[in-house]
């Protein structure tokens, strides 16, 4: 179990330290993450992005060179204040944690935060993005990323997914993961969602026959992604009125998911991105 020693300072120059020990297990295996509740981020970037957006921290890690660069030592001063215990160690011991060669100089943990379907509240002018079983951790980390650059309100993550705490997919998101909500939802309860939800509801479809630059997406609007290889379940389709495409020519059969994701999104939020 982690150490619960908080808002003080450890130094840890073995690879056996306990601590040590449960950073690898939670950046290396899905069980340790669900367990604890608790999940790896890398960087100072996403540390600075965890602490302003007030997520509960257990660890900061700081490398050598974190120990006199200023950004770093606020991040450790505002996560000690937190009550997490700030762990100085070696190059080589940050290493071991991350299981990487060149590691970050700060590598923090910190607490999950999902919500359920009844924590939606689908009103205004919000977005949601909904996600059929997505399997890859860059897909959905780089389409949490594309939500909060077009002011989304949250993603959707509907039955089997890929867990967005994992290491690749909270790098993907380059810190937006601590900006934009995530909620977990049952095929069933997406379902229900949708057949209630106020405004509109469009599905990316392959097979869609409307082109996704011709609905008004009267607001909020829903839209739902399916899986990369065997796209949109017939019954998630069967349950959103609009099946949009986007027009291809040459020879790819689809687009990749994060890619059509953001085709969409910057056609569905057009009128509210201006520069
Ligand atoms: N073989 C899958 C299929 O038959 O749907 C391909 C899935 S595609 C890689 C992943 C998802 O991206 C699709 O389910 C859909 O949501 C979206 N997508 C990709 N290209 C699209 C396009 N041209 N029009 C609409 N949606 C698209």
């Amino acid at each position: 179990m982690i150490e619960k020693r908080q808002g003080a300072v450890k130094q840890i120059t073995s690879h056996s330290n306990p601590i040590v020990k449960e950073i690898k297990g939670l950046v290396a295996q899905r069980k340790h993450r669900s367990q604890s509740g608790l999940f790896v981020a890398e960087g100072l970037k996403l540390a600075t992005d965890a602490l302003e957006a007030g997520w509960g921290i257990r660890y900061l890690a700081l490398g050598p060179d974190a120990r006199d660069n200023p950004v770093a030592q606020k991040a450790a001063a505002a996560a000690k204040a937190r009550g997490a215990l700030i762990l100085e160690v070696s190059t080589a011991v940050m290493s071991a944690m991350t299981r990487k060669d060149n590691p970050q100089m700060v590598v923090g943990v910190y607490e999950q935060q999902l919500l359920g379907p009844r924590d939606i509240e689908p009103s205004g002018t919000t977005l949601w993005v909904a996600l059929d079983r997505v399997r890859d951790p860059g897909n959905l980390g780089t389409i949490i990323r594309t939500v909060d650059a077009v002011g989304g309100a949250g993603v959707m993550l509907v039955g089997d997914c890929t867990d967005p705490f994992a290491v690749e997919a909270v790098r993907a998101t380059m810190g937006s993961l601590f900006h934009v909500p995530l909620a977990k939802l049952g095929k069933d309860e997406f379902k229900s969602l949708a057949a209630t939800w106020p405004g509109t509801v469009a599905a990316t479809h392959l097979k869609g026959s409307v082109d996704y630059r011709t609905p008004d997406y009267a607001e909020p609007v829903l839209l739902v992604m399916g899986n990369e290889q065997k796209g949109l379940e017939d019954d998630m389709a069967a349950a959103c009125p609009t099946l949009i495409r986007i027009p291809q020519v040459g020879q790819a059969d689809s687009l990749n998911l994060a890619v059509a994701t953001g085709v969409a999104l910057y056609e569905i939020r057009r009128k509210h991105l201006e520069l």
